[in-house]
């Protein structure tokens, strides 16, 4: 393994991270660990003796006439070499409109190489939009499980109905991943995951299951990052619900760093040479876990994941990244008042760029239904009082946090009139349904939005209703219609007139193949803002 000792020392040479410094070295650092460690030659025709699917197939970012087709070769996810050799590894694909494969549509020859892992991404065009298609992979004389994908409807059709769940959270250590097994059974078009979908800390004793990889402190290097990748995608539950349908993913902080703001870490002592460093590791063996596009290809430690995508004409989807652009946290990350420093209008969750292309494809939207699927909560929840008379305190690391930018969304999506605006949350390990408003501490202010917020589907173990305290965060928030701390994942459907959010409760994840049930139903009808008890 390389090291990136000059690149440290130039760094402080420097006396800090200059931009035209961080510039410089960014392609470097992507570079380093790939292509200085791969052997020149011809492809490689491994034979294996062991199964290099394990991590099985996947596929995402459908478009009308095609998606990313992913696969990675890793017959021992676990070893630091995952079982491959340090050269290209020739692997052809292959598209069909049945599962037996018999009515090819598609296929190619492309490479798997150990500067990205021995992963694939084979972005398909040419098929027809609105269809199912399976699609399975071969390397080295071995064939892969045959997936199942979909393509996204015509861009001018109104179609009746969509589908879909999204989830969010899943520490291994914590659960099973039993809500993707009752999920897949559901048989969704798609899967949108808000993130969390690894978490770096250490190994820890007495879990339901245990991490892998460095015994002490968070992942560290590339081959950390990729073996928890690993680890995480050979849970059966997981690796089955991947080549059930396209998803669409993006992360929070725990892919990374805990509650990370761009470049500042949650543990202010890092050196920041060191801490992008990592950020371009992390975000490497991401992109290599993942069914993304080429666009998505990081370059150092920056990649663009925020894109949009139109389900016809029924919902128009943007998916954020609040994570990567984002301000620090005012005031430290934890519960604190709205005070002059939440509201400062400098704060922001999403960076300028990404702001200004989110309120353009806003504008643009022909969707009936206008989804923003993000990370934190925008819901300006005022914790319950420790004692009477407390002062109010919202989480720093959630939209209160940028509270003025929050505010500003709203009141966009209320002077343009986007059609039905609907938030999609993750993050907390807890389920929310809120009624937005401009600002949600006025109550007898009109609702502009609804926000479903999607429990883990297992950070935090065994969960609970908790009742009591819904109705004492009721009684402090005109905002929040349901709260629960169970585990489990949300299925939406939508048609022209309705959406439904029903709330899938795991009743215990500390349990292998326990029950998921229906908990709770909420439907926006389309044209009034605001969450309604099914
Ligand atoms: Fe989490
Ligand atoms: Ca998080």
């Amino acid at each position: 393994m390389l090291t990136h000792g000059p690149i440290q020392s130039a760094l402080r040479h420097e006396g800090g991270l200059t931009r035209r410094l961080f510039l410089a070295q960014a392609a470097a650092i992507a570079a380093l660990p790939a292509f200085a460690a791969a052997r020149p030659g011809p492809v490689g025709r491994p034979a294996f003796d062991t199964d290099p699917f394990r991590l099985g197939v996947a596929s995402g970012d459908p478009s009308e006439d095609g998606m990313v087709l992913w696969t990675r070769l890793c017959p021992r996810p676990l070893e630091p070499d995952h079982g491959m050799p340090q050269e290209a590894v020739a692997v052809r694909w292959e598209i069909a409109e049945n599962e037996s494969m018999s009515r090819g549509v598609r296929r190619g020859t492309t490479l798997a190489t150990p500067q990205l892992a021995h992963s694939v991404h084979v972005e398909v065009t040419g098929l027809r939009p609105g269809r199912t298609y399976w699609y399975r992979f071969h390397a080295g004389g071995a064939t892969s499980p045959v997936g199942r994908t979909r393509t996204l409807p015509p861009r001018e059709s109104l179609p009746a109905k969509l589908r879909f769940a999204f989830a969010s959270c899943q520490h291994l250590e914590h659960g099973h991943f039993t809500a993707y097994r009752h999920m897949a059974a559901q048989d969704p078009d798609f899967v949108v995951h808000l993130g969390d979908y690894i978490y770096e800390g250490p190994g820890k004793e007495g879990q339901v299951r245990r991490h892998t990889g460095p015994e002490k402190g968070r992942l560290q290097t590339l081959r950390d990052y990729r073996i928890r990748h690993s680890q995480y995608r050979s849970d059966p539950d997981l690796q089955a619900m991947h080549a059930r349908c396209p998803w669409w993913v993006t992360w929070d902080d725990h892919e990374f760093d805990n509650n990370y703001a761009n470049t500042v870490p949650d543990n202010k002592d890092t050196d920041p040479a060191t801490f992008l460093i990592r950020r371009a590791a992390a975000y490497q063996a991401y992109y290599e876990a993942m069914p993304l596009r080429s666009s998505c290809i990081p370059a150092g430690p920056d990649l663009r994941l925020y894109r949009g995508m139109a389900f016809g004409r029924l919902a128009e989807f943007q998916i954020l990244d609040t994570r990567q652009y984002r301000t620090d946290q005012p005031n430290g990350d934890g519960p604190k008042p709205l005070n002059a420093a939440a509201l400062d209008p400098a704060n922001s969750l999403l960076g300028r760029e990404q702001r200004n292309w989110l309120d353009s494809r806003l504008i643009a939207s022909q969707g009936r239904w206008n989804v923003i699927a993000q990370q934190v909560m925008m819901g300006m929840v005022a914790r319950v009082p420790k004692a009477d008379g407390a002062e109010r305190t919202y989480s720093m690391d959630q939209w209160p946090g940028a509270a003025h930018e929050r505010m500003a969304l709203a009141r966009f999506w209320q002077d343009r009139r986007v059609p039905n605006p609907v938030v999609l949350t993750g993050d907390i390990h807890s389920n929310w349904v809120n009624d937005l408003r401009v600002d949600d501490r006025i109550g007898d202010s009109p609702v502009v939005a609804t926000e479903f917020v999607g429990t883990s589907i297992s950070s935090g173990g065994k969960g609970g209703l908790a009742e009591a305290e819904l109705g004492k965060l009721q009684a402090e928030n005109p905002c929040v219609r349901f709260f629960s701390r169970e585990r489990g994942y949300v299925l939406c459907t939508v048609t022209p007139e309705q959406w439904r959010s029903d709330y899938l409760a795991a009743e215990d994840v500390t349990q292998p193949n326990g029950p998921v049930v229906l908990r709770r139903s909420f439907v926006v009808e389309s044209g009034k803002a605001g969450a309604i008890k099914a």
